[in-house]
């Protein structure tokens, strides 16, 4: 059990994502989470409808990924990988790169999301310089994305929500076109890719790649596009000479119905950046895939350095990399389409009534992923707060309310978390 005082030094001393040290928003202490449920030190039980961002997949405190770490525990937990390699690591890489779209034959395991999109960043500018092609050095991405908080990652995240004018002086300047407008399962309007035609035409002689979430974007809008517009872009940036980069971190590993987004176009990228749930959400590990086109340019020694410039001291760390593996084996070993399958289902039926709400703007899903948005802005504490009064933990953001609930949730349990939804939204609109 935490203390009062304990609480108190957290308030005072400690950070949390995005807050301030001087008007702390209140937190919820977490004695233990098992299974989709999150049980609070004052030992009331949520249910989780983050999944911890994306991340456990498979619920908490599972037998098997459990196993995974005290088995490779007994072993070593951390091992550096330069010089140095390891089974867990040479596992991961196969099953990664098995998995993954065609193509995508070689593997870097970096630490966090953030790091493999600074990784995918370095790649795409080392193989611009080993094809003697200097001049690309930026990047051009859509609107609305996000992509990390580090200093590569932010210079892509969405140039009005992300952190851009905060960090001017030091952020690099990149090329930003209007985001996909056409819905999945709408339409396809084939002017969405217009203004990347266009910029691509103008500027791609200083285009290194095009950084994108494929099919959905998620903390930069929980936006749910066509798969169509992945087909187009992939030809234009061939076009171009210009790499695709997809960033598969919180789509990846089955969340949007396909193991991956990209296969809702039947697109490969030349890099896919993974991370969240690769380790079902136990430790933080994550992978920049590429495919030979891109590993043989950065090897050029003639024009670039020769070897890829990066190498974290964590790089592979065992520990990690077990637990990646029994996740990843967990998964293709299960029914997940049929349960993210039948997600989708019920968070479509259970989340239309909100659709009918003064206030909401809209209302979508797709996978294992759900909607609301509002046309203001939500109170976040307070709604967090009237949400774990409901015996559910949600983390709204900005005109979002939004879940992507572990996969093993219950048909019961996708009823309590759509009905606490539609009612906290409800209160919120003043219905
Ligand atoms: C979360 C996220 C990241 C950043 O990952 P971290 O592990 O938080 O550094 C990057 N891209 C996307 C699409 C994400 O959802």
């Amino acid at each position: 059990m935490i203390t009062t005082a304990e609480l108190q030094f957290d308030r005072d001393h400690l950070w949390h994502p995005y807050t301030s040290i001087t008007e702390p928003l209140p937190v919820y202490a977490v004695a233990q989470a098992d299974g989709c449920h999150l049980q609070l030190g004052d030992g009331r039980k949520l249910l989780d409808g983050m999944s911890s961002w994306w991340c456990a997949i498979h619920g908490y405190n599972h037998p098997q990924l459990n196993q995974a770490v005290t088995t490779q525990l007994a072993k070593m937990s951390h091992v550096m990988f330069g010089g140095l390699t390891h089974q867990p690591a040479i596992e991961l890489g196969q099953l990664l790169t098995q998995l993954s779209p065609e193509g995508l034959d070689y593997c870097f395991l970096c630490d966090s999301g953030s790091i493999s999109v600074e990784v995918a960043m370095k790649m795409a500018i080392q193989y611009q310089l080993g094809n003697n092609r200097p001049d690309k050095g930026k990047f051009l991405t859509v609107r609305n994305g996000y992509h990390g908080d580090t200093f590569g990652a932010m210079s892509v995240c969405d140039p009005d929500n992300g952190m851009h004018h905060h960090f001017a002086t030091t952020l690099a300047q990149q090329h930003f076109v209007a985001a996909p407008q056409s819905r999945f399962g709408a339409p396809y309007n084939p002017t969405d890719t217009a203004e990347l035609e266009q910029t691509l035409t103008e500027h791609g002689d200083e285009i290194a790649a095009v950084i994108i979430e494929p099919v959905v974007q998620g903390a930069g809008g929980m936006r749910i596009y066509h798969p169509e517009y992945l087909k187009h872009l992939r030809h234009l940036c061939d076009q171009h000479q210009v790499l695709l980069i997809f960033d598969e971190i919180a789509t990846g590993f089955g969340r949007t119905g396909k193991l991956f987004a990209a296969e809702h176009a039947g697109v490969s990228p030349d890099i896919m950046c993974v991370g969240k749930a690769l380790t079902g959400g136990y430790m933080t590990l994550a992978a920049t895939l590429s495919n030979h086109k891109v590993a043989t340019g950065v090897a050029d020694k003639e024009h670039g350095p020769g070897v890829f410039m990066h190498g974290p001291t964590f790089m592979a760390n065992p520990l990690a990399c077990a637990v990646a593996c029994a996740s990843l084996k967990l998964l293709t070993g299960s029914d997940w389409q049929e349960r993210v399958k039948n997600i989708e289902a019920a968070l479509t039926t259970g989340l239309a009534p909100a659709a009918e709400l003064e206030g909401v703007a809209d209302v979508r899903c797709l996978g294992a992923i759900g909607v609301i948005e509002m046309d203001q802005p939500v109170n976040m504490a307070p709604m967090v707060e009237r949400f774990v009064q409901r015996g559910v933990w949600m983390r709204p953001f900005g005109k979002l309310v939004y879940c992507m609930p572990p996969f093993i949730i219950s048909n019961a349990e996708l009823e309590q978390l759509t009905s606490a939804m539609v009612a906290t939204v409800a209160e919120e609109c003043g219905a």
